[in-house]
């Protein structure tokens, strides 16, 4: 009832959240208590969560921000949602807002309309999982799930002062998690420190038969290991993320945490990533490819808006779909279809493939000499409402330090490290596969 009061008190102006689920809370937090008095409790038994509205909800609107999906009721349960609510017996509060099919920077994209970072409420949260931290920042849920295909857990969680995580691709199920660009997408949680995402993502995370790209291996114990020193860790610090470009203020902050980092007993060195200038536009060809083939399935007939009055079959793809998606999405399925379509899908998509490749070479070079890499995380603090929308090429290079670890499949998150202007930034760490325990160590020396 805490957070269900906060919630109604102050959600009105922050439009975190499309759902409120708060009989099902209720019924969840009573049976949270019978488990607890029978001593059948896990870590997660009773804690309240909330959920982006990618994930399937059995019997909850699940819109994913959308037109097309506002009247959809899924029918079953996400893994993820699974996990944490079934099995874990956390105690779901609601779906976040979110940028439309968790495609945007700044959480305007949503067919509910904007959503307003807590730090300032005429500045974005950061997207596409805006609304999960403007939830989790103004003390409405304690912690959230999110999304990442390209940055989406981890710049937001910047700029609204949250941790949040990214694990390796395949280690969280995405089996029920409405997808955008399949082979990026990949959840995670953002919190407040990186403990709790260490006790969520634990439960999150595990292999899962009904996720094809889902890997079979043990889920490390990410809480047992944030104690341990990080005395002799060796920190690459890319040169290419610490160019032209970065607010010197961001910069001055993240100097600071390398200092600490220091003082803990790490060592610390340049490294080069020399293919990551080139990670936006690769990313800008294979998320949109993938997209217009995942959103091809929102035809008016299987799920979704149909639009009314319809003739012919043709006129009831073409409106649905006109009606359905916004414009960002628009955008997205004719940039896909355009690099895939026949003459050009040599030259854009089988391209940006080889590229992805050589990204990803840079990492592993770079995991010879050193255990993570450090970086920012965003450019620069929250911008305004408004500053970005018009212009789809501002806005894609808000994730120009975060996309690279996308297309590598490498976890990564982001810590809050200070403020500049009375604004949060973040660093971010990336790891090598399956180091998100690690990042969760360091993190948790750091904070
Ligand atoms: N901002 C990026 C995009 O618009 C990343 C989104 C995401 O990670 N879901 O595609």
């Amino acid at each position: 009832t805490h957070f269900l009061g906060r919630i109604e008190a102050h959600d009105a102006r922050l439009n975190s959240f499309i759902t409120v689920t708060a009989d099902r809370a209720l019924a969840a937090a009573d049976a949270a208590d019978a488990r607890l008095a029978a001593g059948d409790a896990g870590p997660l038994t009773g804690i309240p969560l909330a959920q982006k509205d990618i994930f399937c909800t059995d019997g909850v609107r699940t819109s994913c921000a959308s037109k097309m999906l506002d009247r959809f009721i899924a029918p079953y349960d996400a893994t993820v949602v699974r996990k944490l609510h079934v099995e874990g017996g956390a105690v779901m509060l609601g779906k976040c807002n979110m940028d439309e099919f968790a495609m945007g920077s700044s959480n305007e994209t949503s067919w509910y309309g904007p959503v307003h970072n807590p730090w300032d409420l005429e500045r974005v949260p950061g997207g596409s999982s805006g609304g999960s931290v403007a939830a989790v920042a103004a003390g409405l849920a304690p912690a959230a799930t999110a999304t990442d295909t390209g940055g989406s857990i981890r710049q937001p969680a910047a700029l609204t002062g949250l941790t949040g995580i990214k694990p390796t691709y395949g280690r969280v199920s995405r089996y029920g998690m409405i997808a955008f660009a399949s082979s990026l997408d990949q959840a995670g949680v953002v919190a407040h420190t990186a403990e709790d995402a260490a006790t969520v993502l634990h439960a999150m995370a595990g292999f899962d038969p009904l996720d094809s790209t889902s890997l079979d291996r043990e889920v490390d114990d990410y809480s047992a290991g944030l104690g341990e020193s990080i005395k002799g860790l060796r920190i690459g610090l890319p040169s290419e993320y610490f160019a032209e470009g970065l607010d010197p203020a961001v910069r001055s902050s993240i100097e600071v945490a390398i200092k600490q980092f220091e003082a803990l007993g790490a060592t610390v060195k340049e490294i080069s990533l020399p293919n990551s200038p080139l990670s936006v536009p690769t990313y800008y060809v294979v998320a949109p490819a993938e997209a217009s083939s995942n959103l091809a399935r929102f035809d008016g007939a299987r799920y979704g808006h149909r639009a009314e009055g319809v003739k012919t079959l043709e006129e009831m793809y073409k409106r649905s779909r006109g009606e359905g998606f916004g414009a960002e999405v628009q955008r997205r399925i004719m940039i896909g279809t355009y690099v895939l379509s026949h003459g050009y899908y040599d030259a854009y998509y089988l391209k940006a493939q080889k590229v992805r490749r050589l990204i990803y070479d840079d990492f592993r070079r770079a995991f010879e000499d050193v255990d993570v890499v450090l970086g920012p995380t965003t450019p620069a603090p929250a911008f305004k409402l408004g500053d970005k929308s018009e212009d789809p090429v501002a806005m894609y290079l808000n994730d120009i330090y975060t996309i690279a670890a996308n297309l590598a499949g490498l976890p990564a998150m982001s810590v809050p490290c200070g403020l500049v202007d009375g604004l949060p930034v973040g660093m971010q760490l990336i790891g090598n596969f399956f180091e998100e325990g690690r990042l969760l160590n360091v993190a948790h020396q750091y904070q």
